[in-house]
């Protein structure tokens, strides 16, 4: 049978690193890329008596999460520890949530081609990382570096309510935006801070009952993701088309031969003794901190949204792709106010910074200069130092190195001329190497006077000031 003739069912669940100060229980550092081993002490290390203490911000950050998704927020949550053995867990269990998370019965409103769509948020619970190892880098050893071995997590899991890869990727990049915006995490995909357990299944068309589920774990890309579930789709058709039955399975993608192997069968939840931790308290919240958290979320993207229309009178488009990320559309406001041309400022990031974003496969949180920067731009467009073209690739500079707009023109020569007799010069050397243009302007050829420009730019490498040369041909043509 055809693909059409099946429905597709995902549903995620995404971890995401908490940007806390310290770890979940000790007060080791979470700062990513330290040497390994260095952010330890005896807790996340797993010594022997050593005790957890629940860091206060981890329940806080995990309640906005809840909250800035719809969720009803548990009063008495506690932790269990979920055992399981693999050598970058050094106690040999996890401490987790199991059955009272922090947030439950949530969901975020997703937009896609087909509309808006709720997706069911089934649960947020706390939990702390593993540690990371480390393979073939000494000869083919694997060492382990508990760094990571205690960073707070939350795991968000999703109802089964994706039908499509549109859907995916809406609602992850949904998702991530909420956490940003809210500041919990810095939601940096390269550095695993938001990664995903991606679960697909099939069924025929119109069958109510979910079909068998297979699991790609830790997918930190939107491009794998997308990949590796329409992979899984075919796959998954290929084998009921042949009589097969789906296994239930832990599946690996690997992003080079855009394939999926089997990693293991899938554990049934008793398999991991899941038990209350007895080293930790029940969380016990009070109306009023929820209600003082509740009052601390900050604008969420739709009212910024909004507010970009009514305030900005942006474009839905423009305002949409501002606002989708927290990092964009605090660049835009704080570069507008250093330069306070904000039309500019959005034409700026709109067009050239988000297309090297993406020529670099980098997300907005990269971006390595600061509104100031790009506010300094503008700022030397608007006084006439620099001519938009050269603001392009002051823009690509930045990209490259952090200096200040005016000190980089300065170093590669790119102030614009517009000295006028600087300018009187230049056209008269144009006109003089340009005989026959001259003569199609001079019998009513109007376009010869752009050529001329354009042979006057080319000459300065594009530092003429434009308006400068334009209104400078004309009067000498006149002549
Ligand atoms: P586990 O933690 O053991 O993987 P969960 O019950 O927490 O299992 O569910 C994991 C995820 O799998 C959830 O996001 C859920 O929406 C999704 N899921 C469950 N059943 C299916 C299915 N038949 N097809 C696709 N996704 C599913
Ligand atoms: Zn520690
Ligand atoms: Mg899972």
């Amino acid at each position: 049978m055809s693909r059409q003739e099946y429905e597709t069912v995902m549903g995620l669940e995404v971890h995401a690193e908490l940007s806390t100060k310290t770890k979940i229980f000790c007060s080791c550092p979470t700062k990513f890329g330290a040497e390994p081993n260095t952010q330890v002490c005896p807790i996340c290390m797993a010594m022997p008596g050593a005790l957890p203490v629940l860091n206060e911000k981890v329940v806080e950050y995990a309640v906005k999460a809840g909250l800035a998704t719809n969720c009803e927020i548990e009063r008495n949550s506690k932790n269990d520890r979920k055992n399981y053995f693999y050598p970058d867990l050094p106690k040999s269990y996890q401490i987790s949530q199991y059955d009272k998370p922090l947030c439950k019965k949530g969901y975020i409103e997703i937009e896609t081609s087909q509309g808006k769509k709720k997706i069911g948020i089934t649960r947020i619970h706390i939990e702390e990382d593993a540690g990371k190892l480390n393979h073939d880098e000494f000869g083919g050893g694997s060492l382990v570096d508990l760094n990571r071995a205690g960073v707070p997590l939350i795991e968000i899991v999703s109802e089964p309510d994706l039908r499509t890869t549109e859907e995916v990727d809406a609602y992850l990049k949904k998702l991530k935006s909420i956490l940003e915006y809210i500041e919990v995490s810095d939601c940096k995909m390269q550095e695993g801070s938001f990664r995903a357990d991606v679960n697909v299944s099939i069924r025929k068309k119109g069958e109510t009952k979910l079909g068998t589920r297979t699991e790609m774990k830790n997918m930190n890309s939107f491009r794998s993701i997308i990949r590796a579930i329409n992979y899984e789709i075919e796959r998954q058709i290929e084998v009921v088309d042949k009589g097969g039955i789906i296994e239930q399975e832990t599946l690996r993608w690997d992003e080079v031969s855009g394939k999926t192997f089997s990693m293991r069968d899938k554990e049934d939840a008793q398999d991991y003794r899941y038990f209350p931790e007895p080293d930790l308290l029940t969380i016990n919240l009070s109306e009023e901190y929820i209600n003082n958290i509740k009052k601390s979320l900050p604008e969420m993207p739709e009212s910024r949204k909004q507010r970009y229309l009514e305030e900005y009178k942006l474009s839905e488009k423009d305002a949409g792709i501002l606002t989708s990320s927290k990092y964009l559309s605090d660049l835009f406001e704080k570069a507008s106010e250093v330069c306070g041309n904000y039309r500019a400022v959005n034409n700026w990031i709109i067009s050239d910074i988000s297309r090297i974003l993406n020529e670099k496969e980098m997300e907005a949180s990269e971006i390595p200069f600061t509104a100031e920067h790009l506010g300094h731009l503008v700022k030397l467009i608007d006084k006439g130092t620099i001519s938009s073209s050269i603001g392009k690739k002051v823009v690509e500079e930045l990209f490259e190195n952090q200096k200040e707009p005016e000190e980089i023109i300065k170093e590669k020569g790119w102030i614009q001329i517009s000295d006028e007799g600087a300018i009187k010069e230049i056209v008269q050397k144009i006109i003089e190497s340009n005989p026959q243009s001259v003569m199609d302007y001079k019998a009513g050829k109007d376009r010869a006077l752009g050529f001329l420009v354009g042979q006057a730019m080319k000459e300065t490498k594009g530092k003429a000031n434009p308006q400068m040369l334009n209104k400078m041909f004309a009067e000498e043509l006149k002549k």
